[in-house]
């Protein structure tokens, strides 16, 4: 296989800094981030201490009470609009990068991550503009009352290490628009294209404050914005266990939580499918971002009457899949984040095969030739699983798919839900009423027919039952999260009251 050298990357070589204020500040400490396909150092990055939380924290409260939240929307507007011309503009730069932090295939960083970056930014600007309140129907005469929508202050912007990027823009789109400003936390495995755009901040025009970046460990740095008394709400994804710990530490100061968490989703492919549609969805629902998904299809339900011959054939499409640098046109899939990310992904397999489930593809460490220090696996297929079985039930977040076959509806759509989380489903069939009859009966965020896998920023996103609490990313409704109501009475024959207050005028 093809080595491709790394591009030599200005953004690279550069000091990296945290962003407070419009102002590039030390942290107290440094940590590295690599390249999973070669291990390569690719930069030292800053550790936030206490202080630049805090820092960040008084930055985007006085950006947000002086200009920010009360700015005219066509301005606000304006500027969001024009972050996303300046990401567009360098869109290849940050594909690249996201491929060297995070390992993904070149193709998937261009077309998802980024160009979805620039469309969730030119979508929410439009929104700014857009977001009103309502006069009410009150009945009681001479009165008015008005409800306002208010931006709620200033977010925590937490982020995950899978679509590094793009999981800070799904939360800063929206913030944005609704007039919040925003202290924004990437991934330690992935923290590169976060600090490459917030060099585009000021270049923007995006006022001092409005935008924080801040970089370390998830406890301390992230812990330290969630407990912070000046963080308003926090925006968080990553797994259901880290957000159920965030609850817990923004109970004492009742910040607003919204959480985006992990996912067990099935992936049910009826005899009446179109065959070669269904086994790319099985597939790419598989094994998209290295298995790396929140939504991977990784249970995957077969009916019995196809099950053994569509189990070989993904099979065999498993063993054929090039691996490499992400950079390399050939390469199908790239390395996993990091060294301890694949030893947990490869623990679970071993447990599946230690419980009695069939390895028929995949499943050990894979070396790619000049990229030996790459953490690179093989992509894996688990053949007769049961759903009791520790893969069937917990977040793998590999590409490792699990296949479970059923014969009738009732026995399906118990399966199907018999997991904690409730992200997103797929179903092949070609029968339009079976379809629609699985959506409604799967408990899930996001049902896909007949393909897997789809986004657009129009559309909301976000988890039932364990996956997903307080709100939806992307869509109109992403605002919600963003916004509160704050209701407005005026007395219009301005009567002076005279048994007190409220209605008895
Ligand atoms: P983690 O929960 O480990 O981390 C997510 C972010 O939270 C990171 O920035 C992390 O920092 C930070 N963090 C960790 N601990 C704390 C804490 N105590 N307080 C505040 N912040 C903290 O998730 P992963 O990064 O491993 O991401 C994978 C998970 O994300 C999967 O479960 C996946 O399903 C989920 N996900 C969900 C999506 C959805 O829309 N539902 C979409 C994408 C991913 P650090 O990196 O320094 O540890």
């Amino acid at each position: 296989m093809t080595v491709i050298e790394r591009p030599s990357l200005d953004f690279l070589t550069r000091p990296k800094r945290l962003f407070i204020g419009g102002e590039w500040v030390d942290g107290v400490d440094t940590f590295q981030t690599t390249d999973p396909a070669t291990g390569e150092v690719l930069a030292e990055i800053p550790v936030a201490g206490p202080d630049q939380v805090d820092q960040a924290v008084e930055a985007a409260t006085h950006a947000f009470e002086n200009g920010w939240r009360d700015m005219a929307p066509t301005e606000r507007q304006r500027l969001i609009w024009g972050l996303g011309d300046l990401l567009d503009e360098h869109k290849d730069e940050f594909a690249v990068l996201e491929v060297l932090d995070n390992g993904k295939p070149l193709w998937e960083a261009e077309l998802v991550d980024i160009a979805l970056s620039i469309e969730i930014l030119r979508y929410y600007a439009g929104w700014a503009t857009k977001i009103h309140g309502d006069l009410l129907p009150n009945s009681i005469p001479g009165f008015v009352s008005i409800r306002k929508r208010e931006p709620i202050g200033v977010v925590a912007a937490i982020a995950p290490w899978n679509f590094p990027l793009l999981e800070i823009i799904y939360k800063l789109g929206p913030a944005l628009a609704a007039g919040c400003t925003v202290v924004g936390k990437p991934a330690t495995w992935t923290p590169l294209t976060t600090l490459r755009f917030a060099e585009l901040v000021n270049e923007a025009g995006i006022p001092p404050g409005v935008i924080n970046i801040v970089t370390g460990p998830g406890p301390e740095v992230g812990g330290a914005l969630v407990s912070h008394p000046g963080i308003d709400k926090v925006a968080f994804t990553g797994q259901t266990s880290t957000g159920q710990e965030i609850l817990r530490q923004a109970i004492p100061s009742l910040k607003r939580v919204s959480l985006e968490l992990g996912g067990k989703s099935p992936n049910v492919v009826f005899a009446d499918a179109h065959r070669e549609a269904a086994m790319a969805g099985a597939f790419g629902g598989a094994f998209f971002n290295q298995g790396q998904a929140c939504v991977a299809g990784s249970r995957l339900f077969v009916e019995d009457s196809i099950a053994d011959d569509f189990a070989e054939e993904l099979t065999e499409k498993a063993k054929g899949v090039r691996l490499g640098q992400g950079l390399n046109p050939d390469s199908q899939m790239g390395p996993l984040v990091s060294a301890s990310h694949r030893e947990t992904v490869r623990g679970f397999v071993t447990v599946a095969g230690d419980e009695g489930a069939d390895i028929v593809a995949g499943g050990r460490y894979a070396t790619v030739e000049g990229l030996e220090s790459g953490y690179f696996l093989e992509p894996t297929v688990i053949d007769r699983v049961t759903n009791d079985m520790t893969v069937a039930q917990e977040e793998i977040f590999g590409p490792v798919v699990s296949i479970l076959r059923f014969s009738d509806w009732d026995e399906l759509i118990s399966l199907a839900n018999d997991v904690s989380y409730g992200l997103a489903s797929g179903v092949w069939t070609s029968d339009v009423n079976k379809a629609l009859k699985f959506a409604d009966a799967v408990r899930a965020g996001t049902v896909w027919i007949n393909t897997y896998g789809m986004f657009d920023v129009a559309v909301p996103f976000g988890g039932q039952k364990m996956s997903g609490f307080g709100g939806r990313e992307l869509g109109e409704e992403a605002l919600d999260a963003y916004l509160q109501a704050k209701s407005i009475w005026i007395d219009t024959e301005a009567v002076i009251p005279t048994q007190g207050q409220g209605i008895s005028r």
